[in-house]
């Protein structure tokens, strides 16, 4: 039995001292994090029991304890479920959650200085680093574990900063029975009025039935023999016939339970479980399928993002569960990974507990379960635009961009996606609108519905492209997540196609403007420019600035391009059209200088203007250009020019 004493990563104990001394109020959810992992250990072992038939554990009586001291001043959490390896211990104790770790302590920092009642708890949920509430309470942590299965035991333990020690336990200091035991050394109240007695059976009582009640093993108080005889006179009741361990929580599963007689705390409670969050759920989905295939579904729509929404690896999917017993967290085959903010459970009464995810991504019943679950979703945010907008909009901001995913990958509800989702606009300059309003806006002469994507709102508000738009009183949808380069070309809503006013030729009803007189503008700027440029053309489309520069409608747009070079793809550059303003002072003074001119190549001023013109139109819809300090050069030559 030697012990290790370990250093803590630098970063878990940074975050260890924010989280202990944050601003966090709730102190009593410590119980609630160590109990589902309890519960999590204990869904894990009896899975493994039923699939590996060698497997040396026992499944019959799987349970959680709670053991106070009041003498001891402790308070003990055990479970008999799988247990944890030495490595394990390491790696998932001593390690906080890896991924998103920085971020973590980036946003508590934040949270500390703004002194932010309660965002620091959100965080410490989101972040799944639930094993390190326990320090919040206790000013020491014993964990002894022993994995099914194995026949030796380790011990862990820790004051919650600079150090661990690991012990590995054999011979009599093994414990019988495979599972977790942690003892938490409870911290002085010292006038902090969050820090209840944990040691009390009372207060166990009350926060168990508050957080944990739905747990679906029994959570069981066991006192030491003393305290049992007082505790019964404390609580005459309960307590006279009382004999054994008295069972805390009603283990009943919420989604198995009508909806109507859980109450909104209880779904919260829930949600936060499964989640492993400290919001509150937006929206409550629950429903059973009767019939052939039976399941019953909960779902919930959260309020804040979770922080990994946007990782490459995040994986969506409510849980899994089959006549009660857990089969697997994100069952992906269940959503698309444009819902993959929805958490919740489904369980289906006619599968095997033997299931593999590559089973489960072919198996009929759960296409159409999926089918269902994707639609009560879809008509969830639908009725939420329709009868609660605020509530909406609270969605949209937090989850609108990766909705939209779907209206690229899921075709069979790309209509319904359309009509629940919502767009920034020429005409909204607070708010937003939706499609059909667009449409019911749209004036007889107008038949597309036009929009401008780019980074910004303020960006694309000042583009020369929306020029000729605002002139006609054309709305412009302003699309600013990356997303809506993807899903626009080709979408179409009530029959009108989504056309870009960055691309292709404007058609605005206008007449094309007459070129005559133009043409050796156009035709040198076209062979001046050729490195940057497809082509020039007289447009309609600007009514103040000089020039602008448009796509082919299939082109890749200069976001796009940046994207995917971002992602290290490789593509051509796209050369786009040089559209002149045929009304532009500037544009005149310099058609009728190149007309003028022998050899306009030869002129200096001439060929500085053709480069601050395609420059400036790059930098007027929000864009760079490709050499700064170039441009920069050719301008201030061109300034010294005017004002000698
Ligand atoms: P989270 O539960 O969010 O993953 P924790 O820090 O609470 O984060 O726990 C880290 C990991 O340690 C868990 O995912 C689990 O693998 C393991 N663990 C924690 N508590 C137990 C336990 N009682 N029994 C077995 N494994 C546990």
């Amino acid at each position: 039995m030697t012990a290790e004493t370990l250093q803590f990563q630098a970063e878990t104990d940074q975050l260890l001292s924010l989280m202990i001394h944050s601003v966090y109020s709730e102190k009593d959810v410590f119980l609630r994090e160590l109990i589902s992992n309890a519960s999590d250990a204990l869904d894990k072992l009896r899975l493994e029991a039923y699939q590996d038939k060698d497997l040396d554990a026992d499944a019959s009586d799987l349970h959680i304890e709670l053991r106070p001291d009041a003498e001891a001043r402790t308070l003990t959490i055990a479970d008999n479920g799988i247990g944890m390896s030495r490595a394990e211990v390491v790696d998932l104790i001593g390690t906080l959650a890896k991924s998103g770790t920085g971020e973590l302590r980036r946003k508590l920092e934040a949270a500390k200085q703004a002194k932010e009642q309660g965002a620091s708890a959100e965080l410490i949920g989101q972040f799944g680093i639930g094993f390190y509430s326990a320090f919040m309470v206790a000013d020491r942590v014993t964990l002894v574990t022993r994995k099914a299965g194995e026949d030796t035991a380790t011990r862990w333990e820790s004051e919650g900063h600079g150090t661990y020690t690991v012990t590995d336990l054999t011979g009599e200091d093994v414990p019988a029975q495979h599972g977790t035991t942690i003892t938490l050394h409870l911290r002085a109240a010292d006038g902090d009025e969050s820090l209840h007695d944990y040691a009390s059976p009372h207060v166990l009582r009350t926060v168990v039935r508050r957080y944990s009640d739905f747990i679906a093993f029994p959570i069981r108080l066991v006192l030491p023999a003393s305290e049992a005889a007082d505790d019964a006179g404390e609580d005459e009741a309960a307590g006279a016939e009382k004999a054994g361990p008295e069972t805390l929580n009603s283990m009943q599963a919420l989604w198995a339970r009508p909806k109507d007689e859980v109450s909104a705390e209880e779904y919260a409670d829930f949600y936060r479980h499964i989640s492993h969050a400290f919001d509150e759920p937006l929206e409550t989905i629950a429903f059973r399928a009767e019939g052939t295939f039976e399941y019953q579904a909960l779902l919930f729509i959260p309020t804040m993002p979770p922080f990994d929404m946007f990782y490459r690896n995040t994986k969506p999917g409510p849980a899994l569960y089959v006549k009660r017993v857990f089969i697997m967290d994100h069952c992906e085959a269940l959503l698309p990974p444009y819902l993959r903010f929805v958490a919740g459970v489904v369980d289906a009464q006619d599968l095997s507990l033997n299931v593999s995810r590559e089973i489960l991504q072919n198996d009929r019943h759960l296409v159409m379960i999926r089918k269902r679950l994707v639609k009560r979703v879809l008509q969830t945010v639908s009725a939420m635009r329709e009868n609660e907008r605020e509530k909406y909009d609270t969605f949209w901001t937090a989850f609108g961009a990766v909705l939209k995913e779907g209206l690229l990958d899921d075709q069979d509800n790309r209509e319904t996606l359309l009509k629940a989702s919502a767009f920034e606009s020429t005409f909204s300059e607070t708010g937003t609108t939706s499609l059909a309003e667009y449409v019911s806006r749209m004036p007889e002469a107008q038949d597309a519905i036009y929009y401008a994507a780019g980074d910004s709102r303020t960006r694309l508000e000042s583009s020369p492209h929306l020029e000729a738009f605002a002139a006609k009183g054309f709305e412009v949808l302003l699309l600013t997540d990356q997303v809506d380069e993807l899903w626009t070309p080709g979408a179409e809503f009530d029959g009108k196609r989504f056309v870009s006013v960055a691309k292709g030729e404007a058609d605005l009803g206008d007449e094309t403007p007459d070129a005559e007189g133009f043409e050796p503008l156009t035709e040198w700027l076209a062979t001046t420019l050729d490195d940057k440029v497809s082509g020039v053309r007289l447009t309609s489309r600007l009514t103040t600035s000089a020039a602008c520069l448009v796509g082919g409608e299939f082109d890749l747009t200069p976001q796009l391009e940046a994207m995917y070079r971002a992602s290290g793809q490789e593509v051509p550059r796209t050369r786009r059209t040089l559209e002149l303003n045929p009304e532009n002072d500037l544009v005149q003074s310099l058609r009728d200088r190149v007309a003028a001119a022998e050899t306009p190549a030869d002129d200096e001023t001439l060929t500085d203007a053709a480069e601050i013109l395609y420059g400036t139109a790059v930098l007027a819809e929000g864009g760079a250009v490709a050499d700064p300090a170039e441009f920069a050069a050719v301008l201030a030559r061109q300034l010294g020019r005017s004002l000698s």
